[in-house]
């Protein structure tokens, strides 16, 4: 049974709270981090995963290595209170869906580069830059952490069934 919450559970819809930096490393924090990667890892097609979307109302968002890398993927990426330093003005229509809300997709406006500024597992502070699908996934989990679902901004919502995809 998956741990990931769905659409109409209330801790998706909170403002999520900041990690006090002294205890990233503490073993609640890091317990949370083993869970949300082995909640993402048992989903085919996750991508990525935020804290709130397994019922923990704080700013962390993961995401899979194999993004990264798809042959070799290193661990998870880790962010942590992060905060979006950046973004292109230039913005493109994305398809998009979300482990929290089986099984709809739509379409959504993002900035097509994005740069994030972040703590990893370990407490250190780190920029990351994305573009294409890692800018849209950083748009849509900061969206997580301030209580916003895909489905409140998108367009063309479709329902499509994992059997009607093959
Ligand atoms: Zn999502």
């Amino acid at each position: 049974m998956s741990i990931i919450v769905q659409k109409d559970d209330q801790v998706l819809r909170l403002t999520a709270k900041p990690v006090p930096l002294e205890s990233i490393t503490f073993p609640e924090i890091q317990k949370l981090l083993r869970e949300m990667s082995q909640a993402l890892a048992a989903e085919a097609d996750g991508v990525a995963l935020a804290a709130p979307q397994v019922g923990k109302s704080w700013r962390i968002f993961i995401v899979s290595g194999k993004i990264i890398d798809e042959e070799k993927p290193p661990a998870d990426l880790v962010f942590i209170n992060p905060k979006i330093k950046k973004a292109s003005r230039v913005k493109a229509e994305m398809e998009e869906g979300c482990l929290s809300v089986r099984w709809i997709y739509g379409h959504v406006k993002r900035a097509t580069r994005v740069t994030v500024e972040a703590y990893d597992e370990s407490g250190k502070k780190f920029t990351h830059h994305g573009s294409g699908l890692l800018a849209q996934i950083f748009q849509h989990e900061m969206d997580h952490l301030d209580g916003t679902l895909f489905i409140d901004k998108a367009d063309n919502l479709q329902e499509i069934k994992p059997e009607d995809i093959q």
